[in-house]
């Protein structure tokens, strides 16, 4: 059974994150969304909330789980038994960063595969900031999500 973690901040969670679990059902049997407290961010969406989403979202796949975590993404795949990390790509910035953690997790948990999926151009400029900024001053933004806020 191939498990894959899809571990992110998802502030909120995002059509471009959608896309990259619907496609990454095809290569896992199971996904499982792992909303994390990032250490350097500091949530603008409750992580209560949005678990209420993505779950709310997805209630009907049961290859799809969704879960918060608090600890490091390598110990947590070997708790889910997960040998997967599902990211996406957008742009070279993306890379750069998703590089080094790739290489940190691998060193971390030697039998953690990062597999990366390039981003469908008509969600390659949707990003989580963005969305926090425009939904901040009151903007609609529910055209980027799957989900109503
Ligand atoms: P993190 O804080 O861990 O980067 P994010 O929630 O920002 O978490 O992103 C989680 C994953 O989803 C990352 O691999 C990121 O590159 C990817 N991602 C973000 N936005 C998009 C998008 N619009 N399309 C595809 N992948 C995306």
């Amino acid at each position: 059974m191939k498990i894959a973690l899809f571990p992110g901040s998802f502030d909120p969670f995002t059509n471009g994150h959608a896309d990259i679990v619907q496609r990454g059902l095809q290569l896992f049997d199971r996904i499982i969304i792992s909303i994390g407290h990032n250490s350097k961010k500091k949530r603008y969406l409750p992580i209560e909330k949005m678990i209420g989403h993505v779950r709310d979202t997805y209630a009907t796949n049961d290859r799809i789980e969704v879960i918060t975590y608090d600890e490091l993404t390598a110990e947590l795949a070997i708790r889910y038994k997960a040998n997967y990390l599902l990211r996406g790509l957008r742009n070279t910035t993306d890379f750069e960063y998703e590089n080094s953690i790739a290489q940190v997790n691998r060193h971390l948990n030697p039998n953690l595969e990062t597999v990366f999926l390039i981003t469908s151009p008509q969600y390659a400029h949707i990003n989580s900031s963005i969305i926090r900024e425009v939904h901040r001053y009151g903007g609609d933004v529910n055209e980027f999500l799957p989900y109503t806020i």
